[in-house]
């Protein structure tokens, strides 16, 4: 409680110790990113089985010795098996897993077989403890900051596995969607009625305009994890966010898909999660300055 109550006081601190936190977070995340999936195909498996004999094909793209895990019918779980190397199956010592360190004295090497380690993991660590430093500097070392840094850090997970799968785990949207509406029970964002409502209102927004889409285009345009996930951001900040994280994912998705389609002609299977994700997290850190900002222009 002291060590609180210290950085409370004293915010350059704070700012040190919640970066650092989010440089070890994001090292989880990286594993949450690529096992989760993972998890979610043994468990239809599971459940195929269950249902009948035949099974269903694990994703050829997905690295080796974790799908060999699956396809063998061991349970795999966020701490088990140990992280290994995807490409030669080298277990990582606890020395070649400190955040970013390892990854850059290793100069993105594995120590065994010297095949590349994405940029991507030490991308996540980065990011996630720069996103804690802004959320502890916006919201303080309070309780609506350590709550906003859950929210975040859940985001940053759901970014970099529909980035990589097209899917938003129900495992995961769910219990943030539960976990706004409690927040918001002591208006640590919004009042109790307006989280509600954002639910609401998150779902149905996207909803509608994916059912207009497809009674214009015959085209599904987006999935259903996508109307979660807004209400999850519903839910956490209220329906006035609403409007901001919409205008702002499509803006954000439209120029990343045109971008995409440029490079790669005919574009792969586009996930729209990211984009919600990353409004959100604006949303959360400056939407209330953007809204200000915005309605200020038409005051006279
Ligand atoms: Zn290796």
């Amino acid at each position: 409680m002291q060590f609180i109550e210290l950085l409370q006081s004293d915010m350059t601190a704070a700012l040190v110790v919640f970066g650092l936190l989010g440089l070890c977070v994001g090292s989880f995340l990286n594993v949450a990113i690529h096992r989760m999936p993972l998890m979610m195909i043994y468990s239809w498996r599971q459940e195929c089985s269950e249902f009948m004999s035949q099974q269903a094909d694990m994703p050829q793209e997905h690295t080796v010795p974790l799908t060999d895990i699956v396809a063998a019918d061991t349970p795999i779980t966020l701490s088990r098996p140990a992280s290994r190397c995807p490409h030669c199956a080298h277990k990582i010592k606890w020395y070649e897993n400190i955040p970013l360190v390892s990854w850059l004295v290793l100069r993105g090497r594995c120590s065994d077989c010297k095949a590349n380690i994405g940029l991507r993991y030490p991308v996540v660590e980065l990011v996630t403890a720069l996103l804690s430093i802004l959320v502890i500097y916006q919201f303080g070392v309070s309780a609506a900051g350590l709550s906003a840094l859950v929210l975040v850090w859940t985001l940053v997970a759901l970014t970099g596995i529909d980035f990589d799968t097209q899917l938003l785990p129900d495992r995961l949207t769910f219990p943030l969607a539960g976990l706004g509406l409690a927040v918001n029970s002591q208006s640590w964002f919004v009042s109790p009625t307006q989280s509600i409502w954002g639910l609401l209102f998150g779902f149905l927004s996207l909803w509608i305009v994916v059912k207009v889409f497809f009674l214009i285009t015959k085209k599904h345009g987006m999935g259903q994890g996508d109307f979660k996930l807004l209400a999850v951001l519903g839910a956490w900040l209220g329906p006035m966010m609403l409007p901001l994280i919409i205008l702002l994912s499509s803006l954000l998705g439209s120029i990343v898909g045109i971008i995409l389609m440029k490079k790669q002609g005919e574009s792969k299977p586009f996930a729209f999660g990211p984009y919600i994700a990353i409004a959100g997290i604006v949303a959360l850190l400056y939407g209330s300055d953007i809204v200000n900002w915005y309605l200020g222009m038409y005051t006279y």
